[in-house]
């Protein structure tokens, strides 16, 4: 048996490609991919071309479909199982995964250990979720997801992990707090759903004019207030809402532009946190270090998801509270993966995609 999956060969490529199906051992498994979400920085990663001979994808969702008994057992898991897929292939040994900090795992650079970034050319190739089989490699992380649970809502589990650990758990949003998100992308919107879940009193959600429609939803998850950039000043917005006070917790989530971080800085209140999550094009070119030093702000990065996080976001996603589909754009046939990418990059006239997903023809 062939399995089909797609390769990205260079700049603005990619093809259908047929692979063996590999032969499984006593501690690895094979996925039938039900559906792969498409990320952002799948986005990124066909406009560079970069990296190439890999198979993208690294968001999938699927059931067990054949599984070596050291596995099953490690893993709870039996053939049939319907799990969702961690990105990471962390070594389990190194200093930051013995701190349970694997998204820092040192093994080889988080390009190469991780789902969607590993060359082809690795036996058994099938290291992406774009595809019909993934191969899981004995370091998976993986997390079972109810069989009755939409297949549309569970493939939202990586960004609305990424709304988790972004705007509660890194943060540490409590009770009350006033949480302002710039940038409405999937991971914006989850970060209002996480702050939401994580007791804030107010939630401000900013966006450009063309992101109205994303905004709407926002406000849907809950958003209090949402604020077009293009008409309208964040700063002042932020200031007129918080009685002067400013945002215990900034969450910034924009792609490319640097402008947001110094509106962060200003926006958040003393001894509030901002969480720089957002992917930047360039340095920032002005920075404020003396309203950090005078204001005790604490900066903090973040890097994709943690075990935590993802259980967060299907216990959310399973819960049903949440009107999800509304993000959920397009699912679309693995076969036409390009147009996924150029809709999700806003290539597509009179398409608006926020979370696309992909399946197996
Ligand atoms: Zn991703
Ligand atoms: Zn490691």
């Amino acid at each position: 048996m062939s399995v089909k999956a797609i390769v990205q060969t260079g700049v603005r490529a990619i093809e259908m490609r047929e692979f063996e199906r590999p032969a499984i051992h006593d501690d690895d498994a094979l996925l039938r991919i039900e559906q792969s979400g498409v990320c952002g920085s799948d986005w990124s990663q066909f406009k560079m071309g970069a990296p190439a001979n890999v198979i993208p994808g690294h968001e999938p969702i699927g059931t067990i479909e054949e599984i070596g008994p050291l596995a099953a057992a490690r893993w709870g898991v039996e053939v049939g199982a319907r799990v969702a897929i961690e990105t990471m292939l962390p070594c389990g040994f190194c200093r930051h995964c013995i701190r349970g900090q694997y998204n820092h795992c040192r093994a080889s650079g988080p390009m190469i250990h991780a789902y969607g970034y590993r060359n082809i050319d690795e036996a058994p190739s099938l290291w992406g979720g774009h595809a019909e089989y993934m191969y899981l490699d004995p370091h998976t992380l993986l997390h079972r997801i109810a069989p009755d649970t939409p297949a549309e809502l569970a493939v939202m589990f990586n960004p609305l992990g990424a709304g988790v650990r972004w705007a509660h758990r890194v943060p540490g949003t409590g009770i009350g707090d006033t949480v302002v998100v710039l940038g409405c992308g999937q991971r914006g919107l989850a970060a209002v759903i996480a702050a939401r879940e994580a007791g804030a009193g107010t939630v401000i959600v900013t966006g450009l004019a063309a992101d109205e429609f994303k905004l709407e939803i926002a406000r849907k998850f809950g958003a209090d207030h949402t604020i077009n950039v293009d008409t309208t000043s964040v700063i002042d917005a932020v200031q007129e809402i918080s009685d002067g006070e400013g945002a215990d917790v900034v969450v910034e989530v924009t792609s490319g532009a640097t402008a947001p971080v110094g509106d962060a800085i200003e926006i958040v209140a003393r001894r509030g946190t901002v969480v720089l999550a957002g992917l930047k094009y360039g340095k920032v070119p002005e920075f404020d270090a003396n309203k950090v030093m005078s204001k005790e702000i604490r900066i903090q990065g973040a890097l994709a998801v943690d075990y935590d996080s993802y259980e967060a976001a299907i216990h959310i996603i399973e819960g049903g509270r949440y009107p999800l589909e509304l993000m959920h754009t397009h699912t679309i046939p693995l076969s036409e993966c390009e147009r996924a990418l150029h809709v999700l990059g806003g290539e597509v006239e009179g398409e608006q995609g926020i979370h696309i997903s992909l399946v197996p023809d």
